[in-house]
């Protein structure tokens, strides 16, 4: 779907102008900051299309030897500190880093991961940095926030993708030595619709400064942070006779007058980390302080998260492989109705399917990772799913080894230690690993945003046919070029799928693949019909279109394995990862069949008009017999 740049501005034009009407105002500037245009081709984006872009996946895009051995030493060194410096149970216990692991993890240069060479970080990679973020999530999630929230959402990744200069050779080396940034979007009034925030920056002084004033709520490391980007409302600018919202990103140091740290804020994991509610009250920033541009803040947020939700997969995958192993040793050292536990069947088909979905997960991490790497691909679409992806999945790993441990992954570490048995941290891992369905995207959000992407080539299409202000000539243009595309488009999506088989590929996944190309034309077909039958209505179903986008993901997450495997086994013939692929894609496909069977049940619109009644308390009789 590359567009030309020239054509960047109309096609933007034509989306607002879709997305709006009658549509509130946060809508169309959520719309507005979207990336309109792509430039590079996407997988996923290619997949909702019906197309499997075989030569993006194949060969599975593996890691350059020199790139590998920095990741390894660094990972080395990293793995030794942890071990010898940092007591997860005892950050989990006060709620505290203590100031010798920060400085450490400082002078390990842990905080300048992503800081390129030339401003005295160590220049990583996408690939080494998950790698690290994965080795410190496996052990301890708080350590890993605090890094991550730095430097996949903090000041240094959008002052890479957009700062001047001048503000990357002013802020750039000190994160490098150590210093530590914050991401301040969300507010007590708003989180998944940032758009309708209320902190303001006002201009002063002929708009050479701006004064910040309103509160930012749960700020991963603000109340630490040396440096922050803040998003801020400007004064409203006119388009088209109508005032339109600006949010803009400033930098904000912790030394300008006005900042208060108004309440630290505790969870119920991730507790080491720094969180908190902050007030800005008449905060002086220069506007040489702006990132990008007025107006800008929002799309600087978004793009941000584009790439910056790669590493949270990451630290989910290092959490799923510590699980891993603690099932793996438990269920054949735990004896019960005569033998090891993991003899059960009940308790081995968790194991499988913990094992086969964490393969799943690192295929999809190393390869989304790499791709970033390469800057070949448009990553927006894949890195939503691994977020999604991780996030879901992870959670299940996690409560599988809560109970496959029985009571012992109810108790603490502490706990457990304090009877004399190993602190194993199952129930650590549960609640750290609940937040990551949340941030950076609730689920649900991410499932909204991937829909509107996925639709995004019919949209464009579409919209000056069934807009109400177009005249008739854009009408028939837009019809024209319209019937043009899916008189190709559709009858092609009917035909079976000819040739397109990598070569290499295991003989106990061609079937898979099989599916995965016909399985995304099918979704293509389907995704096509109920854009037509519902139109602008199509929005309203969220249940249907979480299905339609999970089936997206499965076919994904299965391309990303089947890969992985195919290139595991060219490596060594005695691989048992296709056995996990295998695995894998046949507990997908079930999925996928399952939401294909399932995509317009009557049961949405039924749970929709019981969820109202809820709210008009029409059953508060179900309340009877609780404290009240
Ligand atoms: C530990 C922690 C760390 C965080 N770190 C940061 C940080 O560093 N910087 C920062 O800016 N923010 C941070 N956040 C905020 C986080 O990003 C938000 O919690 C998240 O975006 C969700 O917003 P909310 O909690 O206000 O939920 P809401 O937006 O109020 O949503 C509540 C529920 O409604 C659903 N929902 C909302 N809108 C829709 C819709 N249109 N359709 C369907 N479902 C919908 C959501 O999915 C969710 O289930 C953090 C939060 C926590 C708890």
């Amino acid at each position: 779907m590359a567009k030309p740049a020239a054509e960047a501005k109309e096609l933007h034009d034509k989306q607002n102008d879709r997305m709006i009407p009658g549509g509130p105002e946060a809508l169309q500037a959520i719309e507005e900051a979207r990336e309109a245009v792509w430039e590079r081709p996407t997988f996923a984006g290619q997949l909702f299309l019906g197309r499997v872009l075989t030569r993006l996946i194949f060969p599975y895009a593996v890691q350059s030897e020199e790139d590998k051995r920095v990741g390894d030493a660094f990972c080395e060194k990293l793995e030794a500190f942890l071990k010898q410096k940092v007591d997860p149970d005892a950050i989990d216990r006060t709620g505290d880093l203590p100031d010798e692991v920060i400085e450490g993890l400082a002078k390990l240069g842990c905080f300048g991961m992503k800081i390129p060479k030339e401003y005295g970080g160590l220049g990583f990679s996408q690939v080494n940095y998950n790698r690290a973020i994965a080795l410190v999530g496996s052990y301890c999630s708080s350590t890993a926030v605090w890094l991550s929230a730095h430097q996949s959402i903090g000041v240094p990744q959008p002052l890479k993708m957009f700062g001047t200069d001048q503000q990357k050779r002013k802020y750039l080396p000190l994160f490098a030595k150590g210093a530590i940034s914050a991401f301040a979007l969300t507010e007590p009034d708003v989180g998944s619709d940032p758009a309708n925030m209320s902190t303001t920056a006002t201009p002063v002084d002929g708009g050479s400064a701006y004064l910040i004033n309103g509160r930012k709520l749960w700020c991963t490391n603000g109340p630490v942070a040396d440096v922050m980007v803040v998003m801020a409302r400007t004064p409203d600018v006119m388009v088209r006779g109508k005032p339109r919202k600006q949010i803009t990103a400033f930098i904000v140091e912790k030394g300008m007058p006005g900042i208060r740290l108004v309440h630290r804020c505790q969870f119920m994991g991730i507790r080491g980390i720094q969180n908190g509610l902050l007030e800005f009250k008449d905060v002086r920033v220069p506007k040489e302080n702006i990132i990008w541009d007025l107006g800008k803040g929002l799309k600087v947020a978004l793009m941000t998260l584009n790439t910056g939700r790669l590493t949270l997969p990451a630290g989910c995958l290092g959490g799923a492989k510590r699980c891993l192993q603690i099932v793996r040793r438990w269920a054949q050292e735990r004896k019960q109705w005569g033998g090891p536990i993991g003899g059960h069947e009940a308790v081995a088909t968790m194991m499988g399917w913990m094992t086969a979905h964490t393969f799943a997960m690192e295929a999809v991490v190393w390869l989304t990772s790499a791709w970033a790497d390469k800057g070949q691909t448009d990553i927006r679409l894949e890195a939503a799913f691994a977020k999604l992806f991780g996030s879901e999945v992870s959670w299940t790993i996690a409560d599988q080894t809560v109970q496959i441990r029985g009571g012992r992954g109810f108790e603490s570490a502490d706990s457990l230690k304090g009877r004399g048995e190993e602190p194993i941290p199952a129930e650590r891992i549960l609640r750290d690993a609940r937040i990551n369905r949340i941030i950076e995207g609730t689920s649900e959000i991410m499932h909204l945003f991937l829909a509107r992407e996925a639709l995004d080539p019919h949209i464009q299409l579409a919209f000056d046919m069934i807009l109400p202000n177009r005249s008739v000539g854009q009408r028939v243009k837009a019809a024209v070029t319209a019937a043009g595309f899916y008189a190709i488009w559709y009858p092609k999506l009917w035909l079976p799928v000819l040739g397109n088989r990598p070569a290499g590929l295991p003989p106990q996944l061609r079937g898979h693949w099989g599916f995965v190309l016909g399985g995304s034309r099918r979704l293509a077909r389907v995704l096509f019909h109920k854009m037509m039958r519902y139109q602008q209505k199509l929005d309203k179903r969220q249940a249907m279109l979480a299905r339609l986008v999970d089936i997206g993901m499965d076919l994904f997450v299965m391309a990303a394995s089947i890969s992985r495997a195919a290139m595991m086994r060219s490596q060594d013939s005695s691989t048992n990862a296709v056995e996990l692929a295998d695995l894998f894609c046949r507990y997908a496909r079930r999925r996928i069949d399952a939401n294909f069977a399932s995509l317009d049940i009557p049961e949405d619109r039924q749970g929709y008009r019981v969820a109202q009644d809820l709210m008009k308390g029409n059953y508060t009789w179900l309340e009877s017999g609780i404290v009240r």
